[in-house]
């Protein structure tokens, strides 16, 4: 089946029985029992397949993960309560039996920095920075560090740089290390980290892949060697998603390649406007064909669809222009998040990079005037008018 078919149709109507409800239901329940305690007991020895208790499995999420797992590739996934914890449990899994050092990338999202130094460094994990787009300096960091895991974006976020997946997961391997890539930005559609030697691939599945602003949630799929690893933390923690949203994700994923590909034309169309638009000055997007990685992404992701993210600068704006552009817009949505159905924009400044240093922004590339644009689904002429409006 293509991708298309698999978002609409994994996961769904594996009950049998003569009434087959067309769409997976949403599994309340917490615990189940069957005809007789042997079979109970069957079933918790893993005997025989079947459901015990909802932080083990759950029908609804298995259905979730099925799909998923039917997207990205790999052996399994595992439907995590939001991104963040998916990030820890792969982390973790990763280093279950390996060197207690992480080499990360130094564009990550500002919450799994924060992972990175608030929980797992105090544990003793070793915790060291590579500029992943830079494939020589990271494949001389990983031979000399041989860290026990790698964990970079496969586009980052807010300046949208590519790292080469396939030659980092190489490098890794040689190591014995494992290569964990947070897939949000790019999504399956675009890119499939798993096929280029990743071993475990993070979503915020909150973004992209759900897709309508209604659900916090996060999916882990892995090769076989982490699956078992990912699961048992998973029964220790139980940082499991819960049936509703897992419902809601399942129901958001069947149109995702659909909406991916309308978001990632709009987004398209809105870069040629910004990049010749008098108030614009540096506009980020990975279909530039003047991106500093643009030899990388056209390797890897070498279709018409290059991604649905923009970030640009406001000419000579300041904090105070920007709010006055941002309280402008009309359609658009200024809130934290991406992906949606609606377009939105976020001030990095002000949120996801808040905590950094004005001069340590700077250095990044994160100026006072740049704006990050997530492309929604809405008719590309109305996203450009607002915008315009809104640049006066
Ligand atoms: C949002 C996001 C996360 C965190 O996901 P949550 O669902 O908010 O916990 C991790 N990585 C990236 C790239 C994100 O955009």
């Amino acid at each position: 089946m293509k991708f298309q078919s698999k978002a609409v149709h994994a996961g769904d109507r594996k009950n049998p029985g003569s009434q087959i409800p067309v769409t997976t239901p949403i599994y309340t329940a917490t615990s189940y029992f069957y005809d007789d305690i042997e079979t109970v007991d069957k079933v918790f020895a893993h005997e025989i397949p079947g459901f015990a208790y909802s932080r083990y499995h759950n029908p609804t999420n298995e259905a979730l993960e099925e799909q998923i797992t039917a997207l990205e590739g790999g052996a399994g996934t595992l439907a995590t309560a939001s991104g963040m914890a998916g990030i820890q449990i792969a982390v973790q899994s990763a280093l279950t039996d390996r060197r207690k050092c992480i080499l990360a990338s130094n564009a990550l999202y500002g919450a799994s920095i924060s992972l990175l130094h608030m929980v797992l460094e105090p544990f003793g994990i070793d915790i060291n920075y590579v500029d992943i787009s830079n494939t020589e300096a990271t494949l001389q960091k990983i031979e000399k560090l041989q860290p026990g895991c790698v964990l970079m974006e496969s586009i980052s976020n807010p300046l949208l740089r590519v790292g080469e997946i396939d030659k980092i997961a190489e490098a890794t391997k040689k190591v014995g290390g494992s290569l964990i890539v947070d897939n949000t930005f790019a999504t399956p559609l675009l890119l499939r980290p798993l096929e280029l030697g990743a071993n475990i691939v993070v979503h915020s599945g909150t973004k992209f892949m759900s897709g309508h602003g209604d659900m916090l949630g996060g999916f882990v799929t892995c090769d076989t060697e982490h699956l078992d690893p990912v699961r048992t933390l998973s029964r220790v923690y139980g940082p499991v998603l819960g049936p509703f949203s897992a419902y809601l994700a399942m129901r958001g994923i069947k149109t995702f390649p659909l909406r991916m590909e309308r978001q990632c034309q709009n987004a398209a169309t809105v870069f040629e406007a910004l990049k010749n638009h008098p108030r614009i000055g540096k506009v980020y997007y990975t279909g530039d064909p003047a991106h500093p990685d643009a030899a990388v992404i056209n390797r890897l992701i070498p279709g018409e669809l290059k991604g649905a993210m923009l970030s640009f600068e406001v000419k000579d704006a300041g904090r105070e222009e920007i709010f006055a552009f941002l309280n402008r817009l009309e359609m658009i949505v200024a809130a934290t998040s991406l992906g949606d159905v609606h377009t939105m924009t976020l001030y990095p400044a002000m949120s996801s990079h808040r905590e950094v240093s004005p001069k340590q922004r700077e250095r990044m590339g994160i100026t006072d005037s740049l704006v990050r644009l997530s492309v929604g689904i809405e008719a590309v002429e109305d996203i450009l008018d607002d915008l315009n409006q809104a640049l006066q």
